[in-house]
């Protein structure tokens, strides 16, 4: 049997209060940002937040999954989705990359509809720079719809 490829998760701590219910849904569906394992075997090896501002815990969440074995750690989506969005995504994904060696996907859930309708009213994600943070999990008009 293939080996399963370890996971885990950081959440924004805004939304600390949250069961995970969109992320463990899209991660059984292989939806949004998890459809990179349509064709694996998946465990999930740590679910955490990061802390608050500035993100104390991704250090230390970093260093417990990677030693549970985790191989990709994934930056949910509502550190792209809220309001605003996490000011800190490029220096956790390098921090992650670089201190533990792991690869770090930004997103996990689909992004939902009024979170895209509410972004794009903001232009929020006007800069370019936006693109390959959105692209994991900017899924199809119906799939927003559905984690609406
Ligand atoms: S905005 Fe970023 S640093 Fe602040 S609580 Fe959310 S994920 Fe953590």
């Amino acid at each position: 049997m293939a080996e399963k490829t370890k996971i885990g998760i950081i959440i924004c701590d805004r939304y600390r209060r949250c069961a995970g219910g969109k992320c463990l849904r899209a991660l059984r569906n292989r939806e949004g940002a998890f459809s990179i394992y349509a064709d694996e075997e998946v465990e999930l090896v740590g679910y955490t937040t990061c802390d608050g501002c500035p993100g104390g815990n991704i250090e230390y969440a970093g260093e417990e999954m990677v030693k549970n074995g985790a191989t990709v750690i994934h930056l949910a989506t509502g550190l792209v989705v809220g309001y605003p969005p996490c000011p800190y995504i490029a220096t956790f994904k390098a921090f992650l990359e670089n201190r533990y060696g792991v690869k770090v996907v930004v997103g996990t859930h689909p992004i939902p509809k009024k979170y895209l309708d509410m972004h794009t009213a903001l232009g929020t994600w006007e800069d370019a720079s936006w693109a390959p943070l959105l692209e994991p999990t900017l899924a199809d008009p119906e799939t927003r719809a559905a984690y609406d």
